[in-house]
């Protein structure tokens, strides 16, 4: 792996060079937050420091919200005759390339998703590092420091940027760069002290004491406590922890016909295990109607069941869930709820 030296001054350059390859894509303050959009001018174009968050995470740009995964008609079917542009996708922090490590593991270890892998082809990543808030814990989550996922990554280090390349991908952009004169290998003499001093800052600077130690055994040995059913009578079912969480892939089809019946689309949208239909079989059989077994599935599969399978966590520490969530119910509130009752 390479490392190189980013002067701030050459920002609006940068995006010259990342536009070159794709849609330039990343988080644009909205109200309160960020959301991740299209930028199409280097004067749009900066780094984020005040973002920590999202409000839809990295997943709405690799599953869209709602799109169609086939057309019919009498003859037979096929995807549709769609062009995915590459997308350069700028800023994503560490908790955000994790997540979409998990991402990879889910959509392409048992089962290929092709709609997932047609889009991740095309999205290059330009992780960018940060400080957590209040809500941050992905030093919980061992997710606060990424080793893979990013084809560059950009770490502060106040008076310039150092350039992490990750991969083939990212070495081409970074090449081009250096053709333009804004990536160079003049890094100075102390850059291992003031890399260690980031780091050691950064890990001082988590604020949010959720304690998961221990918490996936807890799960198992909580599966009948009474809280399940507190938190079920205080939950909305709005699915708003789903829709937000980073690492959430459920979805639904159905398939759209049109008038005369000869053809349609299958469509897919982003569906929620905390909605009452979620579970819903032939026969008006729910085997998930209460709401507490409906959040006990979700906090199973997040702290326990995920690990089983791909051997991590499904959360990332992002703290969505936490500022999102209407009545207080989640990862950290569960989890003080599975130390003092759980057992
Ligand atoms: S469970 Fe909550 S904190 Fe964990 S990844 Fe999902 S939204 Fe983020
Ligand atoms: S846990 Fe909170 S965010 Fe999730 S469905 Fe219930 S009320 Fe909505």
């Amino acid at each position: 792996m390479r490392v190189l030296k980013f002067e701030k001054k050459n920002t609006n350059k940068l995006f010259d060079v990342l536009s070159k390859f794709g849609e330039v894509w990343a988080p644009v303050p909205k109200g309160e937050s960020y959301s991740y959009q299209r930028i199409e001018s280097s004067k749009d174009f900066a780094f984020t420091d005040g973002c920590t968050r999202t409000v839809l995470p990295e997943k709405k740009l690799l599953i869209p919200q709602k799109f169609s995964t086939l057309n019919f008609n009498s003859k037979g079917y096929e995807k549709p005759d769609e062009e995915i542009p590459a997308k350069i996708v700028f800023g994503i922090h560490n908790c955000g390339i994790s997540a979409i490590n998990i991402l990879d593991e889910f959509y392409t270890t048992d089962y290929i998703d092709a709609d997932y892998k047609q889009r991740r082809n095309k999205m290059i990543i330009i992780g960018t590092s940060c400080m957590p808030d209040e809500h941050c814990f992905c030093d919980k989550t061992n997710t606060n420091i990424v080793e893979k996922g990013y084809d560059i990554f950009f770490t502060d280090l106040n008076d310039y940027y150092l350039v992490w390349i990750g991969t083939s991908k990212g070495y081409d952009i970074v090449r081009v760069g250096q053709n333009m004169g804004i990536f160079n290998e003049d890094i100075p003499k102390d850059v291992s002290e003031r890399f260690s001093k980031f780091r050691k800052e950064k890990s001082e600077a988590f604020m949010n004491d959720v304690d998961l130690e221990g918490v996936t055994d807890l799960m198992e040995l909580s599966h009948d406590a009474d809280f399940w059913k507190e938190l079920g009578d205080k939950c909305l079912a709005c699915g708003q922890c789903t829709m937000v969480c980073p690492t959430c892939t459920c979805y639904n089809i159905i398939e759209e016909n049109t008038l005369n019946k000869d053809a349609g689309t299958r469509e897919r949208y982003w569906d929620s295990c905390m909605f009452k239909d979620f579970s819903l079989t032939a026969g008006d059989h729910n085997f998930r109607a209460a709401k507490s077994e409906r959040l006990k599935l979700w906090y199973t599969h997040k702290l326990k069941a995920f690990i089983g399978h791909f051997g991590v966590p499904s959360c990332v520490g992002c703290g969505r869930c936490i500022v999102t969530c209407p009545v207080d119910i989640n990862i950290k509130t569960v989890a003080e709820r599975l130390k003092k009752k759980g057992a």
